[in-house]
């Protein structure tokens, strides 16, 4: 047994054949399942009764159910999805001109622990499958068509590095919803190893590095990932990616009033960021979090003076408002907020 929405559209035939089915069949499944949207098998009705019957045996459709929508006044909706087991994960529509983002999370809960991060505050509960995550874009996509996707919501990509590739492979694919690579933007907090999985596959997916602190002391405290893979592993890792993919990589710097807001930590940012060949620095001032109301969102000076350090160093760098604050206040796991493409 193998969920539908966890086969990419060229292994249909093989495993048709491998189990005995009509894989002349393969196309009609692939035009059900990502033209015809379906969310039964039922619903396949160009299909013949008994081979339908076979589908639901051997490639259930995954259990996956909308169990509430909140919606902002910025027109920023937060969806609340749930699973078979009990479990349930948080994915946030962006809407902007010319384009409808969704944030995707890849994990219920997460282990890395950030101390500004809600989601990080409870641990992990277990990673979705890549069938879970399609299922979270397919029922985003019922709100209008994506044209974006970013994996910022609860939990981090490459811990759940395989599961997290095959889900957006198959929402990349041809024969599947066809959304570009380019269009796909991965975010981690610098678990080095998925940086070189990554460039070996050689897809076009964006990838955005949570940075948040400018040296090892700063970024221990607030990200305990950097006590296993320390900073100067992590960039030299994002200049390795860099040079290999020829692709740019964005760093995200989440501003806390007091904590990581000096001009010293600016300019001392600039001059790490620096040594990342293609390096952009995304400034984004923190939504406060309820674990942890000693973490304030810095005043407007301070996010000017941060832009103004970074555009003097020469490093391409730009400010993001938060998106949905209103319907979507206690959530510090999924970043509600703007995300431009180049
Ligand atoms: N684990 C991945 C992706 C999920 S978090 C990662 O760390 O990149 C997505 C982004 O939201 C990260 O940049 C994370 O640091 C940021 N984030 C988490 N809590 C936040 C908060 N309270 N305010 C602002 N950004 C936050």
């Amino acid at each position: 047994m193998k969920y539908a929405w966890s086969i990419l559209p060229e292994e249909w035939k093989p495993i048709l054949v491998e189990r005995g089915l009509r894989a002349f069949r393969a196309d009609q499944i692939l035009q059900s399942l990502y033209r015809d949207y379906i969310s039964s098998w039922d619903e396949a009705t160009t299909l013949p009764k008994d081979f339908r019957e076979d589908l639901k045996r051997e490639f259930p459709i995954t259990e996956a159910k909308l169990l509430e929508t909140s919606e902002s006044e910025d027109g920023t909706k937060k969806l609340l999805i749930g699973f078979a087991d009990g479990n349930s994960v948080e994915t946030v529509l962006i809407p902007a001109t010319g384009r409808f983002t969704q944030c995707i999370s890849t994990q219920v809960g997460c282990a890395m622990g950030c101390a500004f991060c809600a989601s990080g505050s409870r641990g992990v509960v277990r990673s979705l499958t890549a069938d879970e995550i399609v299922a979270e874009y397919l029922i985003g996509r019922k709100f209008g068509e994506i044209t974006n996707i970013v994996v910022m919501g609860m939990g981090e990509p490459f811990a759940n590095y395989e599961e997290t590739m095959r889900a957006l492979k198959l929402i990349n694919a041809g024969k599947g919803p066809n959304l570009g690579a380019r269009h796909i933007t991965i975010s981690t907090c610098g678990v080095v190893p998925g940086f070189k999985k990554l460039a070996a596959e050689g897809i076009q997916f964006e990838l955005s590095v949570s940075l948040h602190a400018p040296n090892d002391a700063l970024r221990s405290e607030l990200m305990p990932v950097n006590r296993k893979w320390g900073i100067d592993e992590l960039l030299e890792t994002c200049a390795e990616y860099t040079t290999k993919t020829k692709r740019i990589i964005t760093f995200e710097y989440t501003i806390i009033k007091d904590v990581n807001d000096s001009r010293a930590c600016a300019e001392e940012l600039a001059r790490r960021v620096k040594r990342v060949p293609m390096a952009k620095v995304n400034l984004i001032p923190l939504s406060p979090v309820d674990h942890r109301p000693d973490f304030k969102t810095p005043d407007e000076k301070t996010l000017l003076m941060f832009l103004d350090v970074l555009m003097k160093n020469k490093i391409q760098t730009m400010l993001r408002r938060s998106r949905g604050k209103d319907a979507n206040a206690a959530c510090g796991q999924l970043r509600l907020r703007h995300i431009d493409k180049v």
